[in-house]
C-alpha cells in the first residue's frame, strides 16, 4: 500500500514538473561552454592536475576515512586552512566538503530562535536552507534594496538575540553585485553584524582575487565569509573564514562538518596548489572581465535585459520557461553550451540563459555567441 502510495505520488509530481517545461534533465555539456563556473580554467589546467597528482602520490590514503574529527583529520588541512584564513584576511578558517555544507552548517551552529536574520531576497538556496535549520527569524529584503532593508532594521529591532545581514557579494543568476559599501554602514549603524558569501567573486575579482569583501576593505568587520572552491579555484569543497571562536563554535556544532566523511587529503593539496595558482593569475582576471563586458554589450546592443550584471555571469532574461527552453535548446544547436534557468530557480517572469564566461573563452568565441543570438532573434526565436 505504501509502496503504490509513494509510486502514484511521484508520477503526479513528475507530470506537474512536465506540464510547467520545470523537469531537470541530466545533459553533458557539448560546444563553447557558456554555463562553467570554472571561471579561470583552472579545473583543467595541467599545472593543477599535475600538483592534484603528486598530492595523491604523497598521500597514504585516498579516502576520507571518517569525519574531520574522528579518523579524517589530517595536517594538511590545518595548513590550509591558515593559509586560506590569510587570502580572506580573518583569523581562522574552516573547510567544509562543499558550499552548500557550509552555509547550512553556519547558519545552523551560530544562530538559534532568538535571532532575526536579513536576508536579501535573491540569496542561494544553501543560505535559505541554513536559515530555516538555525530556526532563526529570517526577514527578507527586496534585492540589493538599501532602503528596504534600513527600514527593515528600523522596524525589527531584536533586544532578545542578535541581528544578522546576509548577502552574497556577486550574485549567483544575476551577476550583480551587493551594495557592501553601504549594507556594512547599515549594519553598524543598526547595531547588527553582516555574513556574506562570496562564492562567485572567489578568486574571479578583488586584490589577487579575494573577493568583493577584501577590495572594499571590510574583511575585519565580517561576522564570516564564505569563499568556495568549486568555482574559479576548480576543486571543491568551501571556506567559512571568520574568528578563532567563530571556527571552534563551527567543529564543534556546525552538523554538516561534524557529521559528513572528510574530503581525502589530497584534495587538501589540490586546493592549495589552485590557490596559489590562482592568486597569480591577474591576467585571467582582467580577460574574464573583459570577456564578459563584450558579451553584455553585444547582448544589450540587441535589446536583451541583461539585469544589472558587472562580473562574469551575464543573465539573458527572457520571460517564460518555455521560451528560456526553447532558446537553449537552439543555442546547443548552433554549437554553444547553454543552460535555461526555470523559475523556481529564479522569480516567474526573469526565466533566462544563464551565461557565464569564462577565461578559457576568446573573444571571437563571444563574438560567435552574440551572432547566434541575433540570428535566432532574427527567427523570431529569442526575445521573450
Ligand atoms: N553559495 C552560492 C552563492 C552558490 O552559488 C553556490 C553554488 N552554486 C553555493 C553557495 C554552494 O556551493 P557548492 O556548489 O560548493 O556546494
Amino acid at each position: 500500500m505504501t509502496g503504490s502510495y509513494f509510486a502514484r505520488r511521484i508520477s503526479i509530481r513528475l507530470a506537474e514538473l512536465e506540464n510547467n517545461a520545470h523537469l531537470r534533465k541530466l545533459t553533458s555539456v557539448q560546444g563553447i561552454n557558456l554555463c562553467s563556473n570554472d571561471y579561470l580554467g583552472l579545473a583543467s589546467d595541467p599545472r593543477l592536475k599535475a600538483a592534484t597528482l603528486e598530492a595523491m602520490q604523497t598521500c597514504d590514503r585516498m579516502g576520507g576515512t571518517g569525519s574531520r574529527l574522528l579518523s579524517g583529520h589530517a595536517p594538511a588541512w590545518n595548513a590550509l586552512e591558515e593559509e586560506f584564513a590569510a587570502f580572506a584576511g580573518a583569523e581562522a578558517s574552516l573547510f567544509f566538503n562543499s558550499g552548500f555544507a557550509a552555509n547550512t552548517g553556519l547558519f545552523q551552529a551560530l544562530l538559534g530562535s532568538d535571532d532575526l536574520v536579513f536576508s536579501d531576497a535573491l540569496n542561494h538556496a544553501s543560505i535559505i536552507d541554513g536559515i530555516r535549520l538555525s530556526r532563526a527569524r529570517k526577514i527578507i529584503y527586496p534585492h540589493r534594496d538599501l532602503n528596504a532593508l534600513e527600514d527593515l532594521l528600523r522596524l525589527h529591532s531584536n533586544p532578545q538575540g542578535g541581528r544578522v545581514i546576509v548577502t552574497e557579494s556577486i550574485f549567483s543568476m544575476d551577476g550583480d553585485h551587493a551594495p557592501l559599501v553601504e549594507i556594512f554602514q547599515l549594519a553598524e549603524q543598526y547595531g547588527a553584524q553582516v555574513i556574506v558569501d562570496e562564492a562567485h567573486a572567489t578568486c574571479t575579482c578583488g586584490p589577487g582575487g579575494r573577493g568583493l569583501v577584501a577590495q572594499h576593505g571590510l574583511e575585519a568587520q565580517c561576522l564570516a565569509i564564505v569563499h568556495t572552491c568549486g568555482k574559479a579555484l576548480g576543486s571543491m569543497g568551501a571556506f567559512v573564514c571568520g574568528s578563532r571562536t567563530l571556527v571552534q563554535l563551527l567543529l564543534n556544532c556546525a552538523r554538516s562538518f561534524i557529521f559528513s566523511t572528510a574530503l581525502p587529503p589530497y584534495v587538501a593539496g589540490q586546493v592549495r596548489a589552485a590557490l596559489r595558482l590562482a592568486g597569480l593569475m591577474d591576467a585571467e582576471r582582467a580577460r574574464l572581465a573583459s570577456l564578459s563586458a563584450r558579451l553584455r554589450e553585444r547582448l544589450q546592443a540587441q535589446e536583451y535585459d541583461c539585469g544589472a550584471s558587472r562580473s562574469q555571469i551575464v543573465p539573458l532574461i527572457v520571460g517564460s520557461n518555455e521560451a528560456a527552453l526553447a532558446l537553449a535548446s537552439a543555442l546547443e544547436e548552433a554549437g554553444f553550451a547553454v543552460k535555461a534557468i526555470r523559475s523556481p530557480s529564479v522569480p516567474p517572469g526573469t526565466e533566462r540563459l544563464r551565461l557565464s564566461v569564462t577565461a578559457l573563452l576568446s573573444m571571437r568565441e563571444i563574438d560567435q555567441f552574440a551572432d547566434a543570438v541575433a540570428s535566432l532573434s532574427a527567427l523570431g526565436m529569442a526575445h521573450g
